[in-house]
């Protein structure tokens, strides 16, 4: 046959509708945006979300960092009912309710923190943990509150209060009511004081902003997990403010731990045992 009297090949499909169709190996392998090893998916989740070629800290959702950390079903969420207002019907590109809206109906969470009681080798902790995949783990009056509750329940019970952090910092959308949040978290901290029970503040990737500059750096115990991006201003704008260049892994764990700033950086496989040793010598 001449090849000129070949039927066309079927036209490719339109790439753009090509990437809606489901491939059934997508979701199965994941890259690792340290080391770019591409890893059977599973192989991370049985990691606690830790490459294992390079030893990298992916983001852990809460729920999961909760299971893995506190004993097995001893956790009881609580103030789950506490949703987040407008108070400033703010609009930026889009309505905060809208946002609230898609954010909720995307991550299935009321806001960026989930908090409870549970237990961490045996001895009972106030525990809470940010939602960084909701709203960048911003905080907001209901962040501020739930963070609150957790120190005042730690009071009440006498207990240890945990809290991991992940956060971008204030919630903008909510003003002034957010920046509030940095004074009242304190007050429940400094209250909680009285019943000298140990708050041990877990630093993840990234903890900047409003939460870094309050109860995130005021534990009596500060732990991070390794690499984590941790300060209060980007390093942009420092630089800018003081006009000078800044020095290598500036704002990292490492850099911090080295300068005094943290107590230790904690893997995050030897994560809970060390909580349970802290607890146990303090608590
Ligand atoms: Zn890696």
């Amino acid at each position: 046959m001449a090849w000129f009297s070949k039927k066309p090949r079927i036209a490719p499909q339109d790439p753009e509708v090509d990437r809606d169709q489901p491939s059934r190996m997508q979701g199965l392998w994941a890259k690792c945006e340290e080391c770019d090893e591409i890893i059977y998916r599973q192989e991370i989740e049985k990691n606690l979300n830790v490459c294992p070629a390079c030893g990298h800290h992916m983001p852990w959702p809460a729920r999961a960092r909760l299971t893995a950390i506190l004993d097995p079903s001893t956790f009881e969420e609580m103030d789950q009912q506490l949703e987040p207002q407008d108070p400033l019907s703010f609009t930026d590109s889009k309505k905060y309710r809208d946002r609230l809206r898609s954010t909720r109906k995307s991550t299935a969470e009321s806001d960026a923190f989930v908090s409870g009681v549970g237990r961490i080798e045996g001895k009972q902790v106030s525990v809470g943990c940010f939602v960084f995949e909701f709203m960048g783990g911003s905080m907001g009056s209901v962040v501020g509150e739930k963070v609150t509750r957790v120190f005042e329940r730690a009071h009440d019970l006498k207990c240890a209060a945990v809290i991991f952090s992940a956060s971008g910092g204030a919630r903008m959308q909510e003003g002034i009511f957010s920046l509030m949040q940095m004074a009242k978290t304190s007050a429940a901290i400094a209250r909680f004081r009285e019943v000298r029970r140990p708050y041990v503040s877990v630093m993840l990737h990234p903890t900047t902003g409003g939460v870094a500059a309050s109860f995130a750096w005021l534990g009596d115990v500060i732990i991070a997990e390794p690499k984590a991006l941790i300060g209060f201003a980007g390093p942009r704008v420092i630089e800018q403010t003081i006009r000078q260049k800044l020095p290598e892994g500036f704002q990292r764990s490492e850099f911090l731990h080295e300068h005094g700033m943290l107590d230790a950086i904690v893997h995050r496989k030897e994560l809970r045992q060390k909580l349970g040793q802290l607890l146990g010598l303090m608590a």
